[in-house]
């Protein structure tokens, strides 16, 4: 699956709408600390389904929502919308049936998440669903923070297989069978 296009409108620091082109090759985001190229990377991460608002640098998960600035008020929602080029027909069954597949994200004030893809509501699993099965997803090895390298280095073996196994592209096989178990 190739990531074609990427939006956010009151994500962190991207209060106005913007607009990221994706191009087939390699990506790069350059620019002074602070402008936002972390926060581009989380918002990647968080349309792909992350549930844990630590992984965004937050206390809660509405702390990923334009917080205010001196001259701006804060924003009553986020929202991140993410467009994969699927002419190659590579997403999974149930969202295989056009060229492309729009997976987006809302979070608002004191109600929460709201997913949609190609404009039809889905469960939160459904679209983590969607990226694992695709061996990408919240927590793919393919998404390195800030300081993760060092982390990777310092963990425990529990951790690190954690690690190997997304990486194997088989913890969509783990939550299936979880639960499956719970049933
Ligand atoms: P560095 O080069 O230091 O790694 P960076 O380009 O990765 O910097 P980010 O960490 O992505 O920068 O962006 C940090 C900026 O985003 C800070 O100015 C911070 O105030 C702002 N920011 C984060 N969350 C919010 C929010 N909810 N509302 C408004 N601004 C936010
Ligand atoms: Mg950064």
């Amino acid at each position: 699956m190739q990531f074609s296009r990427l939006r956010l409108t009151g994500f962190k620091s991207f209060v106005d709408p913007t607009d990221l082109v994706i191009a087939r090759g390699l990506t790069g985001v350059v620019g002074p600390n602070g402008c936002g190229k972390s926060n581009l990377l989380e918002a990647l991460r968080w349309v792909m389904g992350e549930t844990r608002a630590k992984a965004m640098r937050g206390a809660g998960m509405e702390d990923v929502i334009f917080a205010g600035a001196s001259s701006r008020p804060a924003r009553n929602f986020a929202e991140v919308c993410l467009t994969i080029d699927n002419t190659d027909r590579l997403a999974p069954a149930g969202f295989n049936d056009a060229d492309q597949l729009e997976v987006t994200r809302r979070i608002t004030r004191d109600v929460g998440s709201a997913y949609k893809t190609n404009g039809k509501d889905v469960r939160a699993r459904d679209v983590q669903m969607l990226f694992a099965d695709a061996s990408t997803g919240s927590t793919s090895p393919a998404l390195v923070r800030q300081g993760q390298i060092s982390e990777l280095i310092n963990a425990k073996p529990k951790a690190r297989r954690r690690i190997l196994e997304e990486a194997a592209g088989i913890s969509g096989l783990y939550q299936r069978r979880h639960e499956a178990e719970l049933k």
